[in-house]
């Protein structure tokens, strides 16, 4: 048997004729770059996760930007963000002049952790990007209480969380912004690049979308800098197709996840935790283990995809060099990223496909 890590194929021969059909309207009304169906799909998504707008945007790495452009993040200002995550959620204070200052993750759920955050405050702290990494709600009562105390603007990059809420808040609704990426492998995926923007706060969501359009309300006057943060039509038209699927997908993968916590028995390994806070969506299934690359190599020999996300932390990649960080700094995220391991985790996968890789994991010594 044979079991990828990921495979966009089947959901989207599944909805290919709905998919086919709305893609085609678009094209024939020639509703190319925003239009009314990212209206609606904005709608469709604050209608459907509990937000009390959203703007769409051109990736997932946009509303990053933009929300360091909201926030007025600018030079000599310090944004921290955790040393383990995707490049995305770092790359924001750069665009604005800021500086980029990491902090370590908690060992369990591979998310920011609390006091590591306090102690990387300095007086020019103007900010934070909290990563729902995995899927997995990050510990916010704790972080904004830390980010109350020193007046920090809090961005959540909830890419892996659609659909996630912590003590049933949505994530993105808690701190003062949330960025979602709709990249085909997310959760909820377009056929190309998508993202959006939440905020509680009206005045900053409005400024989001100001910012989205060139800082213009009114062609050709722009009141604040701005740039193209703009979704094209098709992306809406797709995203809408797939919207009411999200619930059932989102089931599937919490299905998947429970049979591998409840089947996988291998001495030394660490499978993901779910804190009573906040219920994970699973965007991947992350285990670490000290035979990683052997454990690897074993399920590969047995025809299951796995993926290293990630193999090495922020603080050591080669665009932060000048940030002066060295092996050492985050102990905790460059364990993980020895040690961490992805299974396959997409809605597709038959029983049978998971009851293999469960198999497989417990055949290994
Ligand atoms: C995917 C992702 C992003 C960026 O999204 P793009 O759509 O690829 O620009 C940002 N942060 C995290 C944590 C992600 O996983």
């Amino acid at each position: 048997m044979k079991v990828p890590f990921i495979d966009l194929g089947p959901q989207h021969r599944a909805i290919r004729q709905e998919a086919l059909a709305a893609l085609a309207a678009t094209y024939d009304a020639t509703r190319f770059c925003l239009g009314s169906d990212v209206e609606d799909f904005e709608r469709g998504f604050a209608a459907a996760l509990g937000y009390p707008s959203a703007v769409a945007m051109n990736s997932g790495t946009s509303p990053l930007h933009v929300a360091c452009m909201a926030a007025g993040f600018g030079p000599g200002d310090e944004v921290v963000v955790p040393a383990f995550t995707f490049i995305a959620s770092a790359w924001g204070p750069g665009y604005v002049g800021a500086r980029t200052v990491f902090a370590d993750i908690e060992e369990g759920t591979f998310n920011l952790d609390p006091a590591a955050l306090e102690a990387a405050i300095t007086p020019r702290t103007k900010g934070v990007v909290v990563v729902h990494l995995f899927g997995l709600p990050a510990p916010m009562g704790e972080i904004m209480a830390v980010a109350r105390r020193h007046g920090l603007f809090v961005i959540e990059d909830c890419a892996q969380a659609v659909g996630a809420t912590y003590r049933g808040t949505p994530v993105g609704l808690i701190g003062d912004a949330g960025t979602f990426s709709f990249y085909p492998t997310k959760n909820l995926g377009a056929c190309g690049e998508g993202g959006a923007f939440v905020s509680r706060r009206p005045e900053v969501a409005a400024r989001a979308r100001l910012i989205r359009v060139h800082g213009s309300e009114q062609r050709y006057h722009h009141s604040v800098a701005g740039g193209n943060f703009r979704m094209d039509g098709f992306q809406g038209a797709i995203l809408g197709v797939k919207l009411p699927r999200l619930e059932a997908w989102t089931r599937r993968r919490r299905a998947i996840a429970r049979a591998y916590l409840d089947g996988i028995r291998l001495e030394g390994a660490r499978l993901p935790c779910e804190p009573a806070t906040g219920e994970s969506v699973y965007h991947q299934f992350t285990i670490t283990h000290p035979r990683r690359d052997a454990l690897r190599e074993h399920l590969a020999a047995r025809g299951v995809g796995t993926d290293l996300i990630y193999p090495l932390p922020l603080h050591l990649q080669g665009c932060f060099a000048s940030l002066g960080y060295a092996r050492g700094s985050f102990p905790v995220a460059e364990r993980v990223c020895g040690a961490c391991l992805s299974l396959p985790i997409f809605p597709e996968l038959s029983d049978e496909q998971v009851r293999f890789v469960v198999e497989s994991v417990n055949a290994f010594c």
